[in-house]
């Protein structure tokens, strides 16, 4: 795959692809992490005398324009990071956007408004698609792939979008895929694995993936109600999703490797924390949610983590967004933090929950910004948006000029 270090740059028109898709509070930015994340390779876009064309999608305005998803707010933050005037596009493609990428000069920046706006980009029909993409491919002379948070789609963007454009991946995909593939290689161990949230079904395949891999693996959240059932455990009224099959045959294989929590939270909901009690495992009462690990289990995982050379964590270890459920995920991340090994979140809420504890990204070897991205990465499925800057460029007449 080539890097953005290896395209000649000056003068010329390099449309980037980011994933600027950040929380939104009303028209305000929640959190502009993905907007930090993606300035290195625009900075060095600029730095080297392009014109740089940033595109993005932001929440599912489903291929029609809805003012409350415009990328507006992302570029006023987006101008106020880099310290210069930033345009907008009031359209990702046709007259607007080509006026305003016609009048780009070196060294200026323009952001495409919300490419969802556009039902071209994330259409199922490949010709629609197809020609979403030259659309975009006419706006710039160059791609830059750095939407690692977008990369397991097939959109049009992220994987049609690459072969028609000389193209490279950002830095942001770099760093990406550098930390994710160090986990799925035998490194330094033990290498520790902490999985829990909610979607057991989404998680499951990474587990077997990295199982043949990893020298222990803790499992907390949601996640634990699926391998309680798989054992013939109650789970009272416990979320569980996931096949149990799937589960069983992990536990078979995994043995001793895979650790259950020995102690749970439970209450009658998340929203009546009033009713919270500590429980062994093999004992949820009949009406009762599992909600955080227990405080057994908090100590026990840290200490496996503390231990640890290598370690990755995705999903929270109970609803974190309630304090009185908070205890288990806060432990993990306490002692990911303490740990000076290689350790890597992945997760938009896992990584929302420890921003939330007060943690920078910078305690940690890496902070992955695709949740499902990272996930797909790990259980070792071709991800479109990778494949596609893996290939050459077709020869059309959008580049051909
Ligand atoms: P990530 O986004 O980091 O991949 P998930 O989306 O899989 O994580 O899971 C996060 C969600 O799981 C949070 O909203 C959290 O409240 C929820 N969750 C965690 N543990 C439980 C539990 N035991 N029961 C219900 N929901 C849970
Ligand atoms: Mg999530």
């Amino acid at each position: 795959m080539r890097s953005i270090d290896d395209l000649v740059v000056s003068g010329q028109r390099v449309l980037v692809r980011a994933d600027l898709n950040v929380p939104m509070d009303g028209l305000r930015i929640a959190d502009d992490g993905k907007i930090r994340a993606a300035l290195p390779t625009v900075k060095a876009l600029l730095a080297r005398g392009a014109g740089v064309i940033v595109c993005s999608h932001l929440g599912r305005p489903g291929g029609r324009p809805e003012p409350a998803l415009s990328l507006a707010p992302v570029a006023d933050r987006l101008g106020q990071l880099l310290n210069r005037p930033v345009e907008l596009a009031a359209s990702p493609a046709g007259p607007a956007a080509a006026a305003v990428a016609g009048a780009l000069h070196p060294g200026a920046v323009a952001v495409l408004e919300n490419l969802r706006f556009s039902p071209g980009e994330t259409s199922h029909d490949d010709a629609e698609r197809a020609a979403f993409a030259s659309q975009l491919a006419a706006l710039a002379d160059q791609y830059v792939g750095d939407a690692f948070g977008a990369v397991h789609r097939r959109h049009a963007s992220v994987a049609e979008l690459p072969g028609l454009l000389p193209h490279a991946a950002g830095y942001l995909v770099q760093a990406e895929i550098a930390a994710l593939q160090r986990l799925t290689r035998r490194g330094e161990r033990p290498y520790v694995v902490v999985l829990g949230g909610a979607k057991a079904a989404d998680k499951l395949p990474v587990l077997e993936h990295l199982l043949g891999l990893a020298d222990e693996i803790l499992i907390g959240g949601a996640v634990t109600a699926t391998f309680l059932a798989a054992l013939g455990w109650p789970t009272g009224r416990s979320r569980q999703d996931g096949d149990l099959a799937v589960a069983r045959a992990i536990l078979d294989q995994a043995g001793a490797r895979l650790v259950l929590p020995p102690d749970l939270v439970v209450a009658a909901s998340p929203a009546e924390p009033q009713t919270a009690l500590v429980v062994a495992s093999g004992a949820i009462p009949p009406g009762q949610m599992l909600l955080d690990i227990g405080p057994r289990a908090a100590q026990h995982f840290a200490a496996r983590i503390t231990a640890a050379r290598t370690v990755f964590w995705n999903g929270p270890m109970g609803v974190a967004e309630v304090p009185r459920f908070a205890a288990g995920t806060r432990a993990v991340a306490s002692a990911m933090v303490r740990n000076r090994a290689f350790t890597v979140v992945g997760g938009g809420d896992t990584s929302a929950a420890v921003r939330a504890f007060g943690y920078p990204a910078s305690l940690f070897s890496h902070v992955s910004t695709g949740g499902g991205a990272s996930l797909e990465f790990l259980a070792g499925r071709a991800l479109p948006g990778l494949v596609a800057l893996e290939q050459g460029t077709a020869v059309t007449s959008a580049n051909a000029r």
